[in-house]
């Protein structure tokens, strides 16, 4: 049944899945580990985050929960913008990138003092209000809201697209046995699965990444567990928009109607995280929460998860009071001793970052892009290439640490200058922490290997000949035609005559190289770039030239009508040197 096509592609059906309902625990939990170290390699990543909880109030009420209460006398319902800024402020000052907020489930529709506190903080609903606040602590301290509002209907769900990067919806379970009289969800319209799963199909539809799962050990049977999760996962095939499935076990709590239910084993837990990552595709992120297992942690990243969640430095986890977090430098010693290495995410996965134009709302896509690398991983430093500051300290030049096979044998084809595929080269893009500071030595050290202790540098010039061009490349600042008036400097073009002057002045200054690029400009000719060469050989003979953009080369002989071989060979007869990169 755990056949090796599960490891790299096939997902599990209904049918294998329930076949797997009383099986042996170790061959699929490692079944399941192998899928996701095919997919997610040695990362097992996890947010930082600072949990807003804007209201305890909720028109239902769960039999498991102790996050609910009903209105206290002389107590707000609602935090105000400035204790949710507050709160906010110190996850920012605490390194957080995530705001978090979780509350309950539209308190306006049971409570009269929730509707009239509302009304005197300017709204009609607590969605509209939760609205502001997320904009509130977006524009103020940076942090990407991540939304747990609990049910929405469609009109909802747009809203606060526009104020958050992911929103989040449990489904918590497939199973209308737990909304019956005496169930978990008796009296809590919200857990309703018809409900929760219209919620989750109209984040599909508006394109919003959302985090969904189920809660296990409140009475549904693993039949019922494996319903839904392929309840998630049709919805999923049919949009794309779930970011990652969280398997959440249940754990009772003082004062509940459930104080005294049996939690459910940690048996029970791996084998539904085992069985998710068996059915889901093995790029979906399957999360299990470490403060709800603080002693098991290795035995999860065995079952198959690839994050840890959201974690906090500086809020406790207001629905699980009881379990604190684990302190991060503990969480990324237990992730390494489970032989994986801990790396921070934003609230939107980097697969959804990646395609911020999809799944991301103007509103938000451009400090979203500002605080990702071009893999849609967190920039933990303020450091990019041309930043005048120095480089953050790093991993690189620390030698190199411990890493996994694969990567190994990658990294020793490429010293033994064994010319590397495509997919080892994404893998090297894809390494962080660890692995990244093991690529860095091993460059290193090939370095060292051929060029010894020297580290070499030519004296040139860069002339850039026009700045006219009309391409009109959406990265490009340098360039003026019809499309950027409005950026720096005026349109120009260097006469030959004063091309030749600055290769010359640089040739007396001791340049031996000069470098030129130029716009496109609309008049120039593969002529033009053969005068531009001719010019600077005629006034520096001995100067190195090098020159030309691919795309300069390509109008060039199409401008002549010649094949780009016989072009190229023009240039260096005109003196070009090697055409630039
Ligand atoms: S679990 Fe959520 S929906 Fe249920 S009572 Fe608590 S806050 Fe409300």
């Amino acid at each position: 049944m755990l056949s090796d096509d599960l490891v790299h592609g096939r997902n599990l059906s209904r049918e294998e899945a329930l076949a797997l309902v009383n099986c042996e625990l170790g061959p699929l939990l490692r079944a399941a580990a192998r899928r996701r170290d095919a997919a997610h390699g040695s990362i097992v990543s996890y947010s930082r985050k600072v949990f807003i909880p804007l209201t305890k109030l909720c028109r239902d009420v769960c039999h498991y929960c102790t996050f609910a209460h009903p209105p206290r006398k002389n107590e707000r319902a609602y935090l105000s913008l400035d204790e949710v800024l507050a709160i906010a402020r110190a996850g920012q000052a605490a390194g957080c990138k995530e705001a978090l907020f979780t509350l309950g489930d539209q308190p306006e529709l049971r409570y009269r003092s929730a509707a009239d506190e509302l009304l005197r903080l300017g709204h009609r609903t607590t969605l509209s209000y939760l609205a502001e606040a997320a904009r509130v602590v977006h524009e103020q301290t940076g942090l990407l809201p991540h939304l747990n509002p609990g049910h929405l209907a469609p009109a909802d769900v747009a809203a606060l697209r526009g104020a958050s990067v992911s929103q989040g919806l449990m489904l918590e379970s497939a199973s209308e046995r737990l909304c019956q009289p005496g169930a978990p969800h008796y009296g809590s319209p919200d857990k309703h699965p018809r409900a929760r799963l219209a919620s989750i199909q109209a984040a599909g539809e508006q394109r919003v990444p959302l985090t969904s799962g189920i809660l296990i050990g409140i009475g549904e049977t693993r039949d019922e567990r494996i319903d839904a999760l392929l309840a998630l996962r049709e919805l999923n095939d049919r949009y794309g928009h779930i970011q990652e499935v969280i398997i959440q076990n249940f754990r009772p709590k003082a004062g509940t109607r459930m104080a005294h239910s049996p939690a459910p084993s940690l048996e029970d837990h791996l084998w539904t995280i085992a069985i998710a990552r068996l059915l889901f595709a093995p790029s979906m992120n399957i999360q299990a929460p470490p403060n709800l297992n603080p002693g098991a942690l290795s035995r999860l990243i065995d079952a198959g998860i690839n994050d840890w969640g959201g974690v906090s430095p500086v809020t406790p986890d207001h629905v699980n009071p009881e379990a604190p977090w684990p302190a991060l430098d503990a969480l990324a010693h237990a992730t390494n001793a489970a032989g994986k290495q801990l790396v921070e995410r934003l609230a939107i996965y980097p697969a959804f970052a990646r395609r911020a134009e999809k799944w991301v709302d103007p509103a938000l896509r451009t400090s979203l892009l500002r605080c990702i690398d071009a893999d849609g991983w967190p920039r933990t430093d303020a450091w990019s290439p041309g930043a005048r500051a120095c480089l953050p300290d790093c991993a690189a030049g620390l030698g190199r640490p411990a890493i996994g096979d694969e990567l190994s044998a990658i990294l020793a084809r490429a010293q033994a200058g064994v010319a590397l595929g495509e997919a080892d080269i994404v893998r090297l893009f894809r390494c962080r922490g660890d692995e990244f500071a093991a690529v860095c030595a091993a460059a290193d050290e090939l370095r060292q290997a051929s060029n010894g202790e020297a580290v070499s540098y030519v004296v040139t010039r860069n002339i850039n000949y026009t700045n006219i061009c009309y391409f009109k490349c959406g990265f490009c600042a340098f360039s003026k035609g019809k499309m950027s008036e409005n950026l720096r400097g005026r349109p120009y073009e260097l006469s030959l005559a004063e091309v030749a002057r600055r290769a010359r002045e640089a040739w007396e200054r001791g340049a031996s190289e000069v470098c030129m690029q130029g716009g496109i400009h609309p008049r120039y000719s593969g002529a033009t770039y053969i005068e531009i060469c001719q010019a600077v050989k005629g006034a520096a003979p001995g100067i190195h030239v090098h020159a030309f953009s691919p795309l300069e080369v390509h109008q060039g002989a199409a401008t002549l009508g010649l094949p780009l071989e016989p072009f190229l060979r023009a240039l260096q007869a005109a003196g070009g040197g090697n055409p630039r990169r």
